[in-house]
């Protein structure tokens, strides 16, 4: 991301206090020092956030969400770094010129004909040309309203217009080409003709490609998908999430569906909610993003087989990211489109609302294509149901579960449950580790937490600690002490802005901050946590060794484990 100068983000970041920036989202009453609020980043109605008018900084102690007043606005909003930083030049009345496009100005040209693409088509579907479209559209119960709301236009048969628009608009051969809406075989012309254009459009609003929809014949394929660019990336994109995002954070969900149309007929519903990926499983990228969308995860694919397929898959992509979807299955192997021109919006509003849970749904699939009057069946699927369980940790979800499987296979809940995995039980030489560890981890937070005080300590660490063991530590150590030698000075604030398109280090620094400790702090506090990470490094070395002895029986490691128990080393 290209980055704007630093000197242009602190100036804005140091024009506006933090208390009363954040007391416009949440109320903060003043405790000593600092401010608390309620958390607006987890689940929760203590005051576990803090805001510290001194540090310019906010940190929650129960979530470990921390940083300064630009990433309080771009979390809180769910916006991008350069959105959130014109937001708040906008509050300090600042007037300094951010382009919005900022990190991705490399492509201005792409961006600039997607969206004068959209506007063509979107005219063309209101001309005289576009009537048979526009009929087709009301046919399907899309008012004008929804195709404003969507920018939904038409391409024209005629095969070179946007060509020739775009050309009069002074763009190059190359720029159009890059762009893949208009193909060169002998001459140049458009790749879309005569159909229904939806328009793709970033998490920012931008359009970024399009798909285009047949809609008076059948001898074509049904959707033609841009391809491609540096702009669109099919894994990474989620249609409708630039308008989704906003009421997905206020109502706390958000529905992953199948295609535009579904996508449509959930608004038609009165549920805004609602995106669509581009006609691929969903991808682990998807899945980050899903997972900061919203808290509750609801999936609504079409009732069909392939649109199980496409569930399970879901399910598996987003458990890798610890979010437990909860589904919606229309009746009749309806999609969504079909189900609100069969049974109304009331009905469709109200079955997304009202999802099952996850172990509901796996009750129901793992039934189909067994016969559950054969013990066999009945048996597979008892046993692959008791796994589906092992795999939830909702304990109220389970046992809910196991009543009904009880009830199913007229197994007694008692046995049932028996089968269910105990907590395993860590072995003593593990604790005694883990322990080890918990001291060490724990010093490091501590240490990084006081380099972020005072410069005495970074250049304390510089010199004496030769290695943290937490990796994340480690990194965002080694970050402290780039900045300090970049900067010459240290401040929590400003260090945030350094490292605030790093989803990683923001949240390690949030780990570090949750501690809570006391401002000052004694030379020689510092100097035992050093020594702890010392000890502890040294206790691994010499494990490793004692490891390498008892495998080789080479004498040289005796030695050097003998020296190091003298402490020579
Ligand atoms: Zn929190």
């Amino acid at each position: 991301m290209a980055r704007i100068d630093n000197d242009t983000i602190n100036k804005i970041k140091d024009s506006l206090d933090i208390v009363d920036v954040i007391s416009n989202y949440v109320s903060l009453t003043s405790r000593g020092k600092n401010y608390f609020g309620v958390c607006p980043f987890h689940d929760d109605t203590n005051p576990s956030m803090s805001v510290s008018k001194e540090k310019q900084i906010y940190t929650c102690f129960s979530c470990g969400a921390s940083g300064n007043v630009i990433k309080f606005i771009m979390d809180y909003e769910n916006i991008s770094f350069p959105e959130a930083l014109k937001k708040c030049a906008n509050m300090a009345n600042i007037h300094i010129d951010i382009n919005d496009r900022a990190p991705i100005l490399n492509h201005k040209e792409l961006y600039e004909i997607y969206d004068l693409s959209c506007k063509f088509y979107q005219n063309n579907l209101n001309s005289k040309l576009g009537h048979s479209a526009k009929e087709y559209l009301y046919n399907r119960g899309i008012t004008d309203e929804i195709i404003k709301e969507f920018s939904i236009g038409y391409s024209l048969k005629k095969r070179t217009l946007l060509t020739e628009f775009l050309t009069n608009k002074g763009y190059t051969k190359k720029d159009m080409l890059k762009s893949g809406l208009v193909l060169e075989k002998d001459s140049m012309f458009d790749i879309y003709s005569n159909r229904i254009m939806f328009p793709i459009k970033n998490r920012n609003g931008q359009v970024i490609a399009f798909s285009g929809r047949i809609f008076d014949t059948v001898d074509t394929s049904k959707y033609i998908n841009s391809k491609e660019s540096e702009i669109f990336k099919k894994s990474e994109v989620l249609y409708n999430l630039d308008k989704a995002k906003e009421h997905a954070r206020n109502s706390g969900r958000v529905i992953i569906m199948e295609g535009f149309f579904d996508v449509i007929a959930a608004y038609i519903s009165g549920i805004k909610y609602a995106v669509a990926t581009m006609g691929t499983a969903i991808t682990k990228e998807h899945a980050a993003i899903i997972k900061k969308t919203a808290k509750e995860v609801i999936l609504c694919f079409d009732g069909d087989r392939a649109g199980l397929k496409a569930t399970l898959s879901c399910i598996d992509e987003l458990s890798k990211v610890n979010v437990e979807p909860k589904i919606v299955i229309l009746e009749d192997n309806l999609d969504p489109d079909e189900y609100l021109k069969k049974y109304g919006k009331e009905k469709l509003k109200e079955r997304l609302e009202n999802p099952m849970g996850l172990l509901d749904f796996k009750l129901r699939y793992r039934k189909k294509d067994k016969d559950l009057t054969t013990s066999s069946d009945m048996a597979l699927y008892v046993n692959e149901m008791i796994n589906e369980i092992n795999s939830v940790n909702d304990e109220i979800e389970k046992e809910i579960v196991l009543k009904k499987l009880s009830e199913e296979s007229h197994l007694d809940i008692d046995f049932l449950r028996g089968k269910i995995k105990k907590e395993e039980k860590v072995a003593p030489t593990n604790i005694v580790k883990e322990e080890h560890e918990n001291v060490c981890l724990k010093a490091e937070k501590h240490l990084i937490y006081y380099m972020l005080q005072n410069k005495e300590v970074i250049v304390m660490y510089n010199k004496k600690v030769s290695y943290m063991p937490d990796s994340d530590m480690r990194m965002l150590a080694r970050e402290i002490s780039l900045f300090y030698k970049e900067y010459g000075h240290i401040d929590i604030s400003e260090f945030m802005n350094y490292i605030i398109d790093n989803e990683k280090l923001s949240k390690t620094l949030g780990e570090v901050l949750k501690q809570n400790l006391k401002d000052n702090y004694k030379i020689e506090e510092i100097e035992k946590l050093i020594d702890s990470i010392d000890e502890y490094n040294k206790k691994q070395h010499l494990d490793s060794l004692k490891n390498k002895a008892n495998k080789t029986l080479d004498s040289k490691y005796l030695d050097e484990i003998l020296k190091i128990r003298k402490g020579e080393m």
